[in-house]
């Protein structure tokens, strides 16, 4: 998926994977997340979610990375947000209350300007992208998670050749293949989900949400 196809994405509003009320996971696992303190939150392929707001009254800090500007306005506009601007490297920094919002493209985050992260947040981000990238996405987690880090990853599981993504269907198993040497898999929930708005795309058998939390192993470094 080429920058340019998100960004024309976000030009014409054609964002439906974008959720008005955020995701209920987050709420309703948070309990049972146990942190060593506040954590600091990275949001890869952040969008304009409303999860971030929850991340910012139950973090220390949240860092979202995305390629938009216009989702990073909106984020903004949406919630009555002021922000300060700075840049590094090719990276525009909005910064509002504990948020920071990196506008580029995740693949050329700096990690060693990103505080370690006590948890990666990936909604719809995994599955945004095609087999080769998520690839080179998880090596990028991997680099920016240290072993205190904690994963909290949603991924949807259909038959591939009814339809073409985004999103992507991504196995539990391709997951086990990016993170099992360094995480520990757990599931959370596995959701049949209605899937009207993909039927015209060709989806005609089945679409699952599973969510899970990636644990990580001891000492892996
Ligand atoms: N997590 C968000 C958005 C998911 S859709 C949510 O839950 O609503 C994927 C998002 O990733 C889009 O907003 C797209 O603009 C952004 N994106 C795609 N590739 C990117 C990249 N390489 N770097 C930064 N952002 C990217």
């Amino acid at each position: 998926m080429e920058l340019s196809y998100w960004q024309s994405k976000w030009r014409k509003g054609h964002i439906g994977f974008h959720m008005k009320n955020g995701h209920p996971g987050l709420a309703k696992y948070w309990d049972s997340v146990s942190f060593d303190s506040n954590p600091v939150a990275l949001v890869p392929l952040c969008g304009k979610s409303k999860d971030l707001l929850f991340l910012s009254d139950h973090c220390e800090k949240v860092i979202g990375v995305e390629i938009s500007e216009i989702a990073i306005q909106e984020f903004l506009s949406e919630n009555n947000f002021t922000s300060k601007k700075k840049t590094f490297a090719d990276f525009t920094i909005y910064q509002t209350k504990n948020i920071e919002i990196w506008q580029g493209d995740f693949f050329k985050l700096p990690s060693h300007k990103i505080s370690s992260p006590g948890l990666i947040y990936d909604r719809a981000a995994l599955v945004a992208l095609p087999p080769k990238m998520r690839e080179v996405y998880a090596e990028k987690i991997i680099e920016l998670a240290s072993p205190h880090t904690k994963i909290f990853l949603q991924i949807f599981e259909y038959p591939q050749h009814e339809m073409n993504g985004p999103p992507f269907s991504v196995s539990v198993k391709e997951v086990e293949k990016f993170f099992g040497k360094k995480f520990s898999i757990q599931i959370l929930e596995k959701n049949h989900q209605d899937f009207k708005n993909f039927k015209n795309r060709g989806l005609h058998s089945y679409f699952i949400e599973i969510l899970s939390l990636l644990l990580p192993e001891e000492g892996w470094i």
